[in-house]
This record gives structure tokens, sequence and C-alpha cells, in this order.
């Protein structure tokens, strides 16, 4: 395997303790995993990073093995007590946070700031699911029944595993790691075999809290592809959970294979999201918004914004200002705090985004400006802004890719129809100062999605709330909130403390 790497570059991997072939599994002891070796390939120049020997069947089922002993203890620690053992991985990330954020900007191809900034939403996390350690808190009721008394507790769960996709390839086992980690419950996590780096840096991190505490190896790593560790994963019945993050194809597949055995599943799945204009909103603030949430992450974020909705008095204006912003985007080296924008994750992402043009011009679509792949190293391409009708298929799709729809309207419920006329319904924003409008957007007559927001664009989720969406977007939560419910057990309690037998809605059975 040839390896390119500066020295600068070298010396980064070293911190995070990535060699040039690293094992792709994780049980308490790193395996020597058996499945083919898979090259992390940098989005910027094409070229290898460091490689990962992946996952074989037989080696996933050792790490599943560990979990499930993992859990056995894991579930008999206090809760406070685990999230002792989550604060201090907050802590260990805080440490790394530099070295950590750059890789993901390595590996993913995001800007430094947004690499940093989803290392930082690993932080947040921990933190977040430190409280809630000590807030699993269940109701108490008044019983029916004389000296009866009813509460619910939450038990843990048992081991959890975790799918996650490549465009947040360590903030995603975060959301979920820290919170089902409080909750009692130990993990697999099969990251994405195209970020297979990230997840080995952040389980050597996690490695270190576990080992320094003698806790058990709850934080189990399979790096593998869909056959070797996806599927094995999800019929795996020791794990009553699956929570799995990706494109609605595999949130389909996944969600099959465990209703199949009647187990949870937590589906984050893909977006289609749109902003709403109207023509009283603060244009400037707009602007900014469609732009982060457009562009931002090369268009490669679950809520990145696809479909934008102006009304006919702002419409030509507003779009003449989106053409000479988007001309001033210059997609270049991530690192570089001056780029905006860095490349897509790899050539089928450019393909597939050729294609989704293409498709946009045939089906009436005009280019408005962008619309090309950039010759040259890496796997770069222009953002594109596309005049397009609400009839048009293509615009019912996710690419995965700075593509922008721009759709008119006169009136606001018919923008909320042609928004919400789409499978997917995970973000969604309206710009207005019209009280009304906003209301309107808001009530259940207004968006569909999991998330809707006022003069704020649709990418950028705080993780105090609950995350994520509606329809095939897959209906999970997961972060902030009460979303710490899905990784546990409810049990509820009646306890007599009486002499009596009395039954529940009056029934009589006296012998
Ligand atoms: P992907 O669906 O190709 O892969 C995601 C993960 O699923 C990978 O780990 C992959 O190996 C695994 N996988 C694929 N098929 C599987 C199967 N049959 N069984 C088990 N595992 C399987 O997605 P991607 O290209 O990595 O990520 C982009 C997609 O993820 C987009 O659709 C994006 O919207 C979505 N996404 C959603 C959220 C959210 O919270 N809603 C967050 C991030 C990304």
């Amino acid at each position: 395997m040839t390896v390119h790497t500066d020295d600068k570059t070298a010396t980064l991997l070293a911190s995070l303790g990535i060699e040039s072939e690293n094992p792709g599994a994780y049980d308490g002891t790193w395996i020597d995993t058996s499945g083919p070796v898979i090259q992390s390939i940098n989005p910027t120049t094409g070229e290898p990073i460091a490689g990962v020997r992946t996952a074989s069947i037989d080696d996933y089922e050792r790490v599943a093995r560990a979990a499930t002993e993992a859990f056995e203890v894991w579930r008999t620690w206090p809760a406070p007590k685990r999230g002792e053992i989550v604060r201090q991985l907050g802590d260990e990330l805080r440490r790394h946070k530099d070295a950590l954020g750059a890789l993901v900007t390595l590996e993913v191809g995001k800007v430094l700031s947004e690499g940093l900034g989803e290392v930082q939403e690993m932080i947040d996390m921990a933190d977040l699911a430190v409280g809630m350690s000590r807030q699993l808190y269940g109701k108490s009721m008044h019983s029916e029944r004389p000296e009866h008394r009813m509460y619910e507790q939450w038990h843990p769960l048992g081991p959890v595993g975790i799918i996650t996709a490549f465009n947040f390839p360590v903030a995603v086992w975060a959301w979920n790691a820290t919170v089902a980690a409080v909750c009692g419950d130990s993990m697999i996590w099969k990251p994405s075999e195209k970020t297979p780096l990230t997840a080995v840096a952040v389980t050597r991190i996690a490695q270190r809290v576990l080992e320094a505490n003698d806790a058990p190896p709850i934080f189990g790593l399979a790096i593998g592809d869909r056959h070797q560790v996806g599927k094995p994963m999800t019929a795996d019945t020791r794990l009553p959970l699956i929570s799995a993050t990706g494109s609605v194809t595999m949130g389909k597949a996944v969600g099959r294979a465990v209703a199949d055995r009647l187990s949870r599943s937590l589906l984050e799945l893909g977006g289609n999201n749109g902003i709403i204009i109207t023509d009283d909103a603060d244009q400037d603030l707009a602007l900014r918004a469609v732009l982060f949430a457009a562009v931002g992450t090369a268009g490669q974020r679950c809520t990145s914004t696809r479909r934008l909705f102006l009304q006919k008095g702002i419409a030509a204006s507003f779009k003449e200002r989106l053409v000479e912003a988007y001309k001033s985007i210059k997609p270049g080296d991530p690192m570089d705090p001056g780029t905006l924008m860095g490349p897509l994750i790899d050539a089928r992402a450019v393909e597939d985004m050729q294609s989704a043009i293409a498709k946009a011009v045939e089906q009436g679509g005009k280019v408005l400006c962008g619309g090309e792949a950039i010759e040259g190293d890496g796997f770069f391409v222009q953002p594109t802004l596309i005049e397009a009708k609400v009839q048009m298929p293509i615009t019912c799709d996710e690419t995965f890719a700075p593509i922008l729809y721009i759709f008119e309207f006169d009136q606001l419920d018919e923008a909320i129809t042609a928004h919400n006329s789409v499978p997917q319904g995970l973000s969604s924003a309206i710009f207005t100062t019209n009280v009304l409008a906003a209301e309107r957007f808001l009530s259940p007559l207004g968006s569909d999605c999991g998330i809707a927001n006022v003069n704020i664009g649709t990418s950028g989720a705080e993780i105090g709330g609950a995350f994520g969406g509606e329809k095939e977007t897959g209906g999970g939560r997961e972060a902030g909130s009460d979303s710490w419910k899905i990784y546990m057990r409810r049990q509820t309690c009646t306890i007599n403390y009486g002499d009596e037998l009395p039954l529940a809605q009056g029934v009589e059975f006296d012998v």
C-alpha cells in the first residue's frame, strides 16, 4: 500500500494513534482483524491517507460477544457513575479537539471550522449526557386501588448497534454513544467504510478513558461494509436497538431487518430540506443563511438546504444576489481557513451530482450558475443553482451535493404545500418578519418536518433539542430532550402495601 502523507499529516495521525495500517475492530483489545483492507482516501487530493483491516464476520462475532458481556457489568454501575466516565470522555475529547477536528477535515473534506465544530458537538453531547445521568426520571402515578403505589422506572436496554454515515463521522457516534452509555448500554459501532480512521481515533480516545477507570469495554467497534458487519449486526438478536444513520435506501433495509426480529430501530435518514422566503423577510439574513445551509459542507449535510421557495415580490432580486454570492465561492483546500467549501467525498458523489444536474435540465430546469465538476486533484464541484418547477421529479430526490433548486410562489400556503410535497421530512425553515406567516409555518398546517425554524437556516441544529425527521427520514430522534428513552426499557411497577387484594377496574374474583 502506498500512503502519501506529508510530515504534518504524519504527526497528526501519530498523535491520534493512527498507523499506516490499522486494526478495524475493538472489543476491549484491538483485534487482529482478518477482513480486506480498505484505504481511507483524502477527498481533497484523491490520495490514500492510511488503511484499515476490516472486521470479518468472525471478528464481528467477537465484538458482539464482548459487548454482551460488557453490558452485564455496565448496567450494574449507578447511572451517575456511568456519567462520570462520559464526563472524562468529554475531557479527553477536549484535549484532542484540534487533532481530531483536523482528521475529520482530512478524511471527509469539510472545512476545518466544521471539522472542529463536529468534535465540539461530541463534547457538548458528553456534557449533556453527564447531566442526563442524574435525570433518567420515571413518573409516579396515583393508583386507583387503596394502599397501592405505582411508578415507572427505566432500566438499561442492552448492547446497541450504531451504524453511522460518512458525513458526520464522529458526532453521530457521540449523539448515540454518550447517551447510550449513561443509560447503561454497551454498544458496537459500525462507521462508514469511507471514514474508518476517525472511528479508530475516537475508539482509541474512548479506550483510554475506559482503561483508566477499569470500566468494561462498552465502546465496541467493528469496521466493515454492509455484508461483513452491517447485515450480521442488524440481524443480531443480542442487540435490542439498532440506531442507523444514512440514506433512505439503507434505512429501509435496516428497518426491515430489525422489524423482522421485532426489535427497535432508530432511523436517521435522508432529508430534502426547504427554506421559504416571504416578501417581507430580512433579505440579508436570509442570504447568509441560505449560503451556509446550501453550500456549507459542500451540501453534504442531512440538513443541507436543497430547495428554496421565493415569494414573487423578491424572487428576481434575491436570485440575482444569490448568483453573485455563489460565483464568489471558490471551492478549495478545506484546511485553509479562507475556504468555505471543500470537496465532495468521492468520485461517485461527483458523478451523482452531474447526473442530477443533467436530469434537472432534461426535466425543464435552468442552471443559473455552477453545474460543473472541477478538473484536477480531488473531488471538487461548483456549487450550483437551478431554477426549477415543483413538478420536476429530480427535486424530490436527495442528491448529496451542493445543488439548490429555486421555486417561486404567490401565496404562503402554496409554498407550504410545495415544500411538504417531497417524501423526506427532516428540516425546514421560513424567513419572514410577519408573525402570522411564521406561526402558520409552525402550525399543524405548516411544515411537516421534524425540525422547523424561523429566520434560521435548515442546518446547524443544537444538541439540546431532539434531532430527527418524519416520513422517509425515518422518525427517529436523537440527542437532547427525552431522546434518551429509546436507549432504555420502561418498567411499570405496582406495589401493594395493604393486606387486601383489590382488582383494577372493580373486577370481583372472590373464591
Ligand atoms: P449510506 O446509507 O450509504 O451509509 C450509511 C451507513 O450505513 C454506512 O455505515 C453503511 O456501511 C451502512 N449501510 C448501508 N447499507 C446497509 C445495510 N443494508 N445494512 C447495514 N448497514 C448498511 O449513507 P452515506 O452516504 O454514508 O451518508 C449520507 C446519507 O446519510 C444521506 O442520505 C444523509 O442525509 C444521511 N444522513 C442522515 C442524518 C440524519 O440524522 N437524518 C445524518 C447524517 C447523514
